[in-house]
């Protein structure tokens, strides 16, 4: 027994020798080749400033860094953050450390201290009891800081500076209401801007809980110097404007749409249910679920069997989303004919657009149409915006309806 256990390990302990020797040296070839890609690039561009010399270095730097700050807002009880914080007294919200100011003796904290622009922005976070976040200024609803989406009802604030739990009441039954002390009268802009957070704010699901910090790019919220090495480099987190949600090609009331699904803030009977309104919660189209923006546009049965038969009309196997925010994320290479990649891009916003189309009309006028019709119709609306722009060159309905392949991949 004894022997077979003392094999047993010494065999082991081979291995283990045999694997380490195998690590260091995978390691150390990694090492070298990186090391010549480096010399090389730097050899080939004459100078030392390549991108990948320095951008690439920095950018690690960085993210090393970031490290340090989410350690301090996560670490509360560590001696050394204490120690820290006794020095350089910590932020409002009870996270940061305070930006030191003293000339001397503050070198490296300072340095780290630098990076919080860059480390804020990857970050989010989620409302409890609202007393650490910052209505305006800091990023928890939607992508960017409120007073960056909203800038025009921002200026007018009188609150500029509160808190998320100062611009929160109570009613007598529990229910949130927002109170965001504006002025009276608004002129159109900064009217239609308060619409738009309005429906934000009202989807809005709070618990009474303290507010939470979560990074952005991680699905688990928690900070990893990969994800946040790559959101700098890629030089910060896609936003809406930038994934093209309010494209000229398309109209702005379907724009605005877009951008509530984007949000999970569109009409749907879940998120009317949490604005406090009494309804029967079911999906119209498929009558089998609840209705969700993410179940009505993408998940329902109905809905899937539409984005199915578009996905092999353009010849593509997806994997799906599990958010139709994702879908708008997903970004659009270019892989099509030029006409193709037009009818791409613009596909999710004609689908999610019919499809909201044809639940209102089961919802409201109890009318339905099947599967084919909804994708001729979707077919009409990228005809109908992309037709004027002379994207689609001539290209008539019946083309689209009967050649819609040969459309996509004419080379
Ligand atoms: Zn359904």
């Amino acid at each position: 027994m004894d022997e077979e256990q003392g094999q047993a390990t010494s065999e082991d302990s081979i291995n283990k020798v045999n694997m380490r020797m195998e690590y260091l040296s995978l390691v150390k070839l990694e090492d070298i080749q990186r090391h010549q890609k480096m010399k090389d690039q730097w050899v080939g561009e004459g100078e030392r400033n390549s991108a990948f010399y320095h951008g690439s270095l920095r950018d690690i730097n960085t993210a090393l860094m970031c490290k340090w700050l989410w350690r301090f807002s996560n670490e509360e009880g560590a001696y050394w953050r204490c120690k820290m914080a006794e020095k350089y007294k910590v932020d409002y919200n009870g996270w940061d450390s305070k930006i030191p100011y003293q000339p001397f003796g503050t070198g490296l904290w300072k340095g780290i201290c630098t990076n919080m622009k860059a480390f804020k922005e990857g970050l989010t976070a989620r409302i409890g009891n609202g007393r650490k976040v910052k209505f305006w200024s800091d990023q928890w609803l939607g992508e960017n800081p409120l007073k960056e989406s909203f800038k025009e009802l921002y200026k007018v604030s009188r609150k500029q500076n509160a808190l998320v739990a100062d611009m929160m009441q109570t009613d007598g039954n529990g229910r949130v209401l927002w109170d965001l002390d504006l002025p009276r009268r608004l002129s159109d802009q900064e009217a239609r801007e308060f619409s738009q957070l309005s429906f934000l704010l009202e989807t809005y699901e709070l618990n009474g809980n303290e507010d939470t910090r979560l990074c952005r790019g991680e699905r688990n919220g928690k900070f990893s110097v990969k994800s946040c090495y790559e959101v700098i480099h890629k030089g910060g987190i896609p936003n809406f404007t930038e994934i093209g949600i309010w494209d000229q090609l398309i109209p702005t009331k379907i724009s605005f749409f877009i951008w509530l699904v984007y949000h999970n803030a569109a009409p749907t009977q879940d998120n009317l249910a949490k604005r406090g309104m009494v309804v029967v919660n079911r999906c119209y189209l498929c009558c089998a679920d609840g209705e969700t923006v993410d179940h009505l546009l993408l998940h329902c049965s109905f809905a899937n069997e539409i984005w199915t038969s578009f996905l092999a009309e353009f010849g593509i196997r997806w994997a799906f989303q599990n958010q139709v925010k994702e879908v708008f994320e997903e970004g659009i290479s270019s892989i099509f004919a030029e006409h193709g990649n037009y009818l791409w891009r613009l596909l999710p916003y004609a689908i999610c657009w019919v499809l909201w189309k044809e639940r209102n009309e089961r919802y409201f006028n109890d009318k339905e149409k099947g599967v084919d019709k909804i994708i001729m119709e979707i077919k009409a609306q990228l005809l109908y915006w992309l037709g004027p722009s002379k994207k689609l060159g001539g290209i008539r309905f019946e083309n689209l309806l009967l050649d819609w392949r040969r459309i996509v991949c004419k080379m």
